[in-house]
């Protein structure tokens, strides 16, 4: 019923998918691309000049229209294409405004972010409504180089969450994706969860890498030395979805291996699009569980 009629808030399509686990939700990328030029981007496989973000045509007027067509209360997501929060966000102030509409007319925000940026829309964030997750793959700054060239730093990205959280916002962390051989060191990822736990973060939800051959051929372009082996491992892998997954056996090591690292901290864990069931039950993979719910949980 809303799709022939919705112009740039769409139903989220993946949710009809057996493989996603999110609950109903609708979606708005303010913008086509984005910049951080992450190299394992599912996205740019199919979005004509990618790296170069542009804001939608109408934007926010179409916001207004389709708000007016779905139901108070809706969950909103933004984005699932694009990061929101993507250069030039800093100077155009598209998402914020968009977010400001959103919020303003009594709808739920679900933020999904590698960017620090996002702590500078606190104040209508802290409302209520809201959370945000941020990705955060590796706590090595040469790998999230190669991964996310252009992407803020894994420490802007624990400082972000730190912030959001000291202001009361509801924030959560993904690791998504673990890659074998580039980032699924054991010490490292028990450093990582050990300062999303510190950062004070709600939840964790963490996904391994699924590729297409450009995906992966970005992957082992970024990582030669590892290249042979992952190769070799995707050969073997899971076709799922259009996507090929870790063999099974790769997945549930490296996902009970974060899920245990997390509940040493105690901290609800989640997967993505895994086609396992790993959970902390009652915990909704993207970080919608928590909106509206106190701050100290
Ligand atoms: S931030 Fe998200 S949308 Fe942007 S390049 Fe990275 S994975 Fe793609």
């Amino acid at each position: 019923m809303f799709k022939r009629s919705l112009r740039v808030i769409r139903i989220f399509d993946p949710w009809r998918s057996r493989l996603c686990t999110c609950p109903m939700k609708f979606n708005l990328n303010p913008y086509t691309g984005c910049s951080h030029g992450c190299i394992y981007c599912y996205a740019r496989t199919y979005i004509k000049d990618f790296n170069k973000p542009r804001v939608k045509l109408r934007l926010l007027q179409n916001i207004d229209s389709d708000l007016s067509k779905i139901p108070k209360g809706s969950l909103i997501s933004m984005s699932n294409s694009s990061d929101p929060y993507t250069p030039p966000e800093d100077k155009l102030g598209s998402t914020r405004e968009a977010l400001r509409r959103i919020l303003n007319g009594g709808y739920r925000v679900l933020i999904i972010t590698k960017s620090d940026l996002v702590v500078r829309d606190s104040d209508l964030l802290k409302r209520g409504n809201s959370v945000v997750s941020i990705t955060v793959t590796t706590l090595d700054d040469e790998v999230s180089k190669k991964l996310e060239p252009n992407a803020p730093t894994p420490t802007k990205r624990l400082k972000a969450l730190e912030n959001l959280r000291r202001e009361g916002i509801a924030a959560t962390a993904r690791i998504d994706p673990i890659i074998p051989y580039v980032n699924d060191d054991v010490e490292m990822l028990k450093e990582l969860i050990n300062k999303l736990a510190d950062a004070g973060v709600m939840q964790v939800t963490a996904s391994t890498l699924k590729v297409k051959a450009d995906i992966l051929r970005r992957v082992c372009n970024a990582f030669p030395e590892a290249a042979g082996k992952l190769r070799a491992l995707y050969a073997d892998g899971e076709e799922l979805g259009n996507y090929i997954y870790l063999p099974r056996n790769y997945r549930l090591k490296y996902l009970t291996t974060v899920m245990n690292l997390c509940y040493v901290r105690g901290l609800p864990f989640t997967t993505c699009r895994e086609a396992l069931r790993i959970a902390t039950p009652g915990i909704g993979c993207d970080g919608s569980t928590f909106i509206n719910m106190p701050n100290n949980i």
